[in-house]
């Protein structure tokens, strides 16, 4: 069993009523402002009929109203759904469709964008839903008023009682829904706060609200350990620098492709970034050059691999100061999760699928019980579909996605191998590979490549000949001023493969 996130936050409260939970632009919200915030709202949420069990969605920025829904329903026993504003009316509908809540919050207008047709729409959609908007919230809140709760610090224990749904990146299709419980998001915010030593964890969130990264590796474990999140509605490189100086984060914490804008700006160096302790990548594997260039920032960094259906992390290497170490691995097991590798021919070895077993992972996708059983195998592990390598030291290298791999001449090509070549060249940014369809060789790679102005592609190719065997090379280096990437900051891959299949022979 564990508390739902609510109780902690409550508890920290009781004990350091001052403390900083929550900065957003100049306002700052401490844990007894946010405690009180959360308990006002979940008991409107009780008012307006949310039951156990019902969904509450959230259409809003990294934003306190992001936090306070979240722990409200967790208080409630609601199941809780972030929704990503730069979706469009259709993907809305898919996942209000997917989720049908009881409840909605949503924002009326976020960075310029107005939401009235979608919300109309959305309404027609859901009759019986309740939206809540800037409007409507005072009527809300006063409903609540005279429902009596037991206090936050109070409520019972929960176990694996769904929590939220996190819908999965959309890296190799349509986003799935996880079903996430109260006891994995528990048990891994202190795994990573046992992990990362950090006092406390200040950290800035400028990911959007529907993934993993911004909810389960972010915000839980900062608020559960008693650290500070500080919000960033609208991601800007130079913007986020300024923050993070500004509220002194301890903690670095970011995906590749963003490290890579913020070490890109011209004017890196002016900001003080002096109060982190530490550098956590995720989500996406990170080019060697780049850790090198983090490394001669702070030394001490750490990675994440993981999942959103396994409730985030299940490898880890933890504060480390060797950048050859990062470069070729994603650390060890968690404590909490098994982990094997899986050959195709089903025997168990040392490469092959990663397969794990958590008392964390999720309890399914929502309302797709054959996605569901297609996610486990038929002896109960979580399949990853990402092929893995175990070293002899006991860490992990990660070799690729399997829907990523593609066949040149009989042979398997994983981009991640040649991307990984390409970004050691110094003129290279970043790169990304795709496998198209081919008559000679049945599929052949098309890379990507983010360049300086001085490097032509036969010059790049030149350089990957020097480093892979034929069968890797790319057939056609494609110079792009920007890679397209989804809204976590993860290479669009479909995107690329589409724009690989259109390209003029
Ligand atoms: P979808 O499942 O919708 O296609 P997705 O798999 O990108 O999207 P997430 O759950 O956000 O959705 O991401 C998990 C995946 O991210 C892993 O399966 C793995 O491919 C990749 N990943 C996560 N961490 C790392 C890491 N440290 N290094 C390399 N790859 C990573
Ligand atoms: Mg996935």
């Amino acid at each position: 069993t564990a508390e739902p996130l609510a109780t902690t936050v409550a508890r920290w409260a009781a004990r350091d009523p001052g403390r900083a939970a929550l900065v957003h632009g100049e306002r700052r919200i401490s844990y007894a402002g946010l405690a009180d915030d959360v308990a006002r709202h979940a008991r409107a949420m009780i008012a307006a009929g949310v039951r156990p069990g019902d969904r509450i969605a959230c259409l809003a920025p990294p934003s306190p109203e992001f936090v306070v829904t979240l722990l409200a329903a967790s208080a409630v026993g609601a199941i809780w759904v972030g929704l990503n504003p730069r979706y469009k009316l259709e993907e809305l509908r898919y996942v209000l469709g997917d989720c049908t809540p009881r409840l909605m919050f949503a924002r009326t207008e976020i960075d310029g964008r107005g939401y009235a047709a979608e919300l109309t729409a959305i309404a027609q959609d859901h009759p019986a839903m309740t939206i809540v908007t800037a409007d409507t919230q005072p009527a809300f809140l006063a409903a609540g008023e005279a429902t009596q709760i037991a206090p936050l610090e109070s409520r019972p224990p929960v176990g694996r009682e769904p929590c939220m749904i996190v819908y999965t990146s959309g890296s190799t299709g349509r986003p799935k829904g996880a079903v996430l419980h109260h006891a994995g998001i528990a048990a891994f915010a202190e795994a990573q706060n046992r992990l990362w030593p950090l006092d406390p964890m200040r950290v800035l969130n400028y990911f959007p609200i529907n993934h993993i990264g911004s909810v389960v590796d972010i915000t839980c474990p900062a608020l559960a350990g008693g650290g500070t999140v500080v919000l960033m509605e609208k991601f800007d490189p130079r913007e986020s620098l300024a923050l993070m100086a500004r509220e002194r984060c301890t903690l670095w914490a970011s995906v590749p492709s963003v490290f890579q804008m913020q070490l890109d700006l011209p004017d890196f160096a002016g900001f003080d970034l002096s109060a982190v302790q530490l550098i956590v990548w995720e989500g996406a594997p990170m080019a060697e050059p780049l850790i090198r260039r983090l490394h001669a920032i702070h030394p001490r960094l750490a990675t994440n691999y993981g999942m959103t259906e396994a409730t985030s992390a299940i490898l880890a290497e933890p504060p480390c100061a060797d950048p050859e170490v990062l470069a070729r691995s994603v650390g060890r097991p968690f404590a909490h999760a098994e982990v094997r590798l899986m050959a195709p021919d089903g025997q168990e070895g040392d490469a092959g699928e990663i397969q794990l077993r958590s008392p964390l992972a999720m309890l399914g996708y929502w309302n797709r019980p054959e996605e569901t059983a297609q996610a486990f195998t038929a002896d109960g592990w979580l399949r990853t579909g990402d092929i893995g390598r175990r070293l002899a030291d006991g860490r992990y290298a990660i070799a690729g996605r399997i829907k990523e791999m593609y066949k040149s001449g009989g042979y398997n090509v994983y981009p991640l191998e040649v991307e990984a070549v390409i970004d050691g060249h110094p003129l290279v940014h970043a790169s990304a590979v795709v496998g198209v369809p081919d008559p000679l060789w049945d599929e052949v790679g098309v890379a990507f490549v983010v360049a300086e102005p001085g490097l032509t592609a036969a010059a790049l190719l030149e350089h990957c000949r020097a480093h892979l065997a034929n069968y890797k090379l790319p057939k056609r280096i494609e110079l792009r001023d920007a890679l397209p990437l989804l809204p976590i900051g993860k290479v669009d891959k479909v995107a690329l493969r589409e724009a690989a299949r259109a390209l003029p022979p």
